[in-house]
């Protein structure tokens, strides 16, 4: 399958545009449309739920994006949050050089410069002077946000370690490539979760996250035999990391990482305390012992998620003779949950399915739709994704049930109109 279809229909029916399109587009970011923004809080709310609401041994934050600039100079980003870029003398092209391993310059074959690193983070300037003394960062990953709030978030919330912290947010980079529609953009948004262990049982926690992680995506519906696990060689691995594992999707570009799973030791805790100057070592009450927490963080991007639920979802089937293409998305994410179709505009049909939609609204995400064939309002549901279909039709008139067709199996059955909301919830939740 080729991406080319992913974008069409995403531009089509208004899940992704290109940012600022009006004005050509700007290279590395996207806007969400109306499908996608749901997408995409559904994608956030699910992993919110299974990481924070399901569990009583994790607490959610929301960090400033812009942090004290000494906060970047103790992670290491100022240092070594680099990609080394080079240019093609001929066709002025840049890439980033570790993409081009082992090849020439791939368009041309023209003669490359020499490499220069790159720092990837974005540079503004806080409150009206434009020194160097005004300088900060827009945050290049949440994970920061989290570690200096560490002794802020354990003692309201009572915590003992082992236990996390999660959060959700935008992160920029300034990558020299941004590639493959929202895959790698410049600006994204993270899901991180960063798990505090006692030293000495971090092995044990790192191999609970990475089933954990994965789990995951098996109940987000992706497909088992499409996603990868990639353990980093000695070479791969980060400054602050022991062992890092990837969670690899296999896109229609190549099979690449949709989550990182780190074992960062306690190399976050221990800087910024010889940085900030402040104690942040743990008191465990049972053991006597003080101890820097090591930490297992679990690192998924939202929009990367997006596209592989998007990818994974997408098929075109032939149904006698005519060809439809589905967004097989899992009601659990689904942008909307069912569309509420009058069979005719007439014999009062259009009155009942606007009294379904309002009694469906406050539980769920419905939309109403009365224009053209009911065989065309079902093209439309299937590829937006939305998994049901509910017809009002003749039979509605003497009995108060309504026609459900499954996006699927394109299956019908009988539903009564009181019935519905529960007849929903179970599809959601089984
Ligand atoms: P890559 O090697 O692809 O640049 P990374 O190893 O630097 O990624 P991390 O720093 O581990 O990525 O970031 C964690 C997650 O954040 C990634 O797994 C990905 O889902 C997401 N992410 C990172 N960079 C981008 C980007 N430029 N665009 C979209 N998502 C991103």
């Amino acid at each position: 399958m080729e991406m080319e279809k992913i974008v069409s229909l995403c531009k089509r029916r208004g899940f992704i545009f290109p940012s600022s399109e009006i004005y050509g587009g700007i290279n590395g970011c996207w806007d969400y449309g109306p499908l996608g923004v749901a997408l995409k809080n559904n994608i956030k709310r699910f992993w919110w739920r299974s990481m924070v609401q399901l569990r009583d041994d994790i607490e959610g934050i929301d960090a400033s994006i812009i942090m004290h600039p000494r906060v970047w100079e103790a992670s290491g980003h100022v240092q070594q949050f680099a990609d080394p870029m080079v240019d093609c003398k001929d066709c002025k092209l840049r890439f980033r050089a570790d993409d081009l391993e082992g090849e020439s310059c791939p368009s041309c074959g023209g003669e490359l410069t020499e490499a220069r690193m790159f720092n990837l983070m974005f540079r503004t300037h806080v409150g009206s002077v434009e020194d160097e003394a005004a300088v900060a960062y827009l945050r290049p990953e949440t994970a920061q946000g989290i570690y200096v709030n560490f002794q802020n978030v354990i003692k309201p919330s009572r915590q003992k370690v082992p236990f996390g912290i999660a959060q959700i947010g935008k992160a920029f980079r300034n990558e020299i490539t941004p590639r493959n529609f929202i895959f790698r953009t410049r600006e994204f948004e993270q899901m991180e979760m960063q798990y505090f262990v006692k030293p000495g049982t971090d092995g044990e926690w790192f191999e609970y996250w990475k089933e954990e992680r994965l789990r995951w995506y098996d109940v987000l519906g992706i497909k088992k035999g499409k996603l990868k696990l990639h353990e980093h060689r000695d070479k791969e691995l980060a400054h602050y990391a022991k062992e890092a594992f990837d969670i690899q999707y296999e896109f229609p570009f190549g099979v690449k990482e949709l989550e990182g799973i780190h074992n960062r030791t306690d190399y976050d805790l221990s800087r910024h305390r010889e940085f900030s100057g402040k104690d942040l070592s743990y008191y465990d009450q049972e053991t006597n012992e003080r101890y820097i927490p090591y930490i297992i963080e679990t690192s998924a991007g939202v929009d990367r998620t997006l596209l592989c639920c998007l990818v994974d979802a997408y098929r075109e089937e032939e149904v006698k003779g005519e060809k439809r293409v589905v967004m097989g998305l899992s009601p659990a994410i689904a942008p909307k949950l069912a569309g509420i179709f009058p069979l005719v505009k007439r014999d009062g049909m259009p009155e009942i399915a606007k009294r379904i939609d309002e009694l469906l609204k406050p539980h769920f995400d419905v939309f109403y739709d009365a224009g053209g064939s009911v065989g065309r309002r079902y093209r439309r549901q299937d590829e937006a994704g939305t998994p049901f279909g509910i017809t009002v039709d003749s039979q509605t008139l003497k009995d108060e049930t309504v026609t459900v067709r499954d996006r699927d199996t394109m299956e019908q059955v009988r539903v009564g109109i009181d019935d519905l909301v529960e007849w929903l919830r179970e599809k959601i939740s089984s």
